[in-house]
């Protein structure tokens, strides 16, 4: 049995909006979980902490001691880190805190004429709660990718969760607790899923140690489809980053790629998540057969075998084949996905031409797992297609953007002609007249 279903676009002329319907997206969509999650979250919201833990219970099989992580805990799991694994954790962090400095925009002041003057000023959100997965996988990696670019952009306070997990006590797990103690996160909550969007939002009087949680301002992070579901649901009461949900890779390759690292990179996401999505858009027929050999080689030695399997032949993958690259990039753009690999001749050339995905990974030598812990760049990305709307987490995330409007009496005599004639035409004489009112004895 085959792992990539085929859809053959080749010799198909297609509108925009049949291009879209006719590529592969999963079953199970975030409005369906939202309607899911929607009483959790409202339970929350009246119940506080003890909502959370009873859905802790439910969830994770596990009751957690303490909502709010314990100092000791935190200072404990950083001092028996795994030495090789701190070496890794502080590699990471100054690569993705170099890309972030770049991201960093300074104070721009706009002299529109004499005397008139904007600003535009860069102010970071006061707090923000922070979200790093811990299901089916932990994801320490995810403390690394919020909490960096948050710091850069000068935040105040943050607040992580991250679920609790059973072997340890109902503590998130010691990697994810050593990555807050190394990055100085000293707020951190054992709550996993809807429930710890739903706390993060809402806060919470008492967090059972008499403790308040105050609610956030922000909230940024990857994880399954009840997270982004929650992140959905509170996003009229918080901001919310990205959809950054169940992964997706998408390779568009030509007949130069190597099978071997085409089907390696496809299983690398498919690892994450039942739902994940792995897509080949290729011109070349006999690459889709050496890579579903390469699969059927490669899939059975993976770890996670049935899981990836499960997303490989779910319906959100697939392989799709074009006449040619032009057609393969008008598929990639149309899809938008998180991760877009191109493993075609003239990689760069190709790459330059994409205009929707979350990160784009040039050349044979730049997989998706290299930007998940170690490129530099961010990998909490938008899935769902949302990439044509918006990019993925960093520093601007976290900032504000004010325009501060100084003129004085001659600059706004200047601009008194353009902003009582609109005024007029708008039916708002009033408006017009708090500018005449300053040129009158
Ligand atoms: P997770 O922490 O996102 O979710 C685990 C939580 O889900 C549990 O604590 C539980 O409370 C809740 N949950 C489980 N089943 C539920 C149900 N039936 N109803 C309500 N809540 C339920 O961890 P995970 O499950 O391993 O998922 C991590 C996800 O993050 C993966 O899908 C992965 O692909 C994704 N991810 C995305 C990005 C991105 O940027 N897009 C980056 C990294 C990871």
């Amino acid at each position: 049995m085959t792992y990539l279903a085929v859809t053959d676009l080749r010799g198909q002329t297609l509108t925009p909006s049949e291009l879209a319907a006719a590529l592969p997206r999963a079953e199970v969509d975030v409005e369906s979980a939202v309607a899911a999650v929607r009483p959790l979250v409202e339970d929350v919201a009246h119940r506080g902490a003890a909502a959370v833990l009873e859905a802790s219970e439910r969830f994770d099989g596990v009751r957690p001691a303490h909502l709010r992580v314990p100092q000791a805990e935190l200072d404990r799991a950083l001092a028996e880190l795994d030495p090789a694994i701190r070496a890794a954790l502080e590699d990471a962090i100054s690569r993705v805190r170099a890309v972030s400095q770049g991201d960093v925009r300074s104070e721009e002041r706009v002299q529109v004429v004499p005397g008139g003057i904007v600003t535009q000023r860069w102010v970071p959100v006061r707090r923000v709660g922070l979200y790093a997965p811990g299901g089916r996988a932990v994801l320490p990696s995810s403390v690394v990718m919020n909490v960096v670019p948050a710091q850069v952009a000068g935040v105040e306070q943050i607040v992580l969760a991250s679920p609790p997990q059973k072997e340890f006590g109902g503590l998130p797990h010691p990697t994810v607790l050593a990555a807050c103690a190394l990055l100085g996160v000293t707020e951190v909550i054992a709550a996993g899923g809807a429930q710890a969007i739903a706390v993060l939002a809402h806060g919470a009087p008492d967090l059972g140690d008499g403790t308040v949680l105050d609610p956030v301002d922000l909230i940024t992070g990857p994880g399954n489809v009840y997270v982004v579901a929650a992140k959905r649901l509170v996003s009229s009461r918080v901001g919310i980053d990205a959809e950054a949900g169940p992964t997706e890779i998408a390779i568009l390759a030509d007949s130069s790629a190597d099978a071997r690292f085409v089907a390696a990179d496809l299983i690398s996401q498919a690892e994450h998540d039942p739902l994940a999505a792995s897509i080949l858009v290729t011109d070349d027929a006999p690459l889709v057969a050496r890579v579903e050999e390469q699969l059927a080689l490669q899939v059975p030695d993976a770890l996670h075998a049935e899981r990836i399997a499960e997303a490989l032949r779910g319906r959100q993958s697939g392989a799709i084949l074009v006449e040619d690259m032009d057609r393969g990039l008008e598929v990639v753009n149309s899809y938008g996905a998180e991760h877009l690999e191109i493993q075609t001749r003239e990689a760069a050339a190709v790459a330059a031409r994409v205009s929707n995905a979350g990160a784009v990974f040039v050349g044979d030598h730049s997989p998706v797992s290299l930007g998940d812990y170690a490129a530099g760049s961010n990998h909490v990305l938008p899935t769902g297609g949302t990439s044509r709307s918006t990019g993925g987490l960093g520093v601007q995330t976290f900032l504000r953007g004010i325009h501060v409007v100084e003129y004085d009496r001659t600059a706004l005599e200047g601009a008194r002609a353009t902003a009582t004639t609109l005024a007029v035409a708008e039916g708002l004489p009033s408006h017009g007249r708090a500018v005449d009112i300053r040129f009158e004895d």
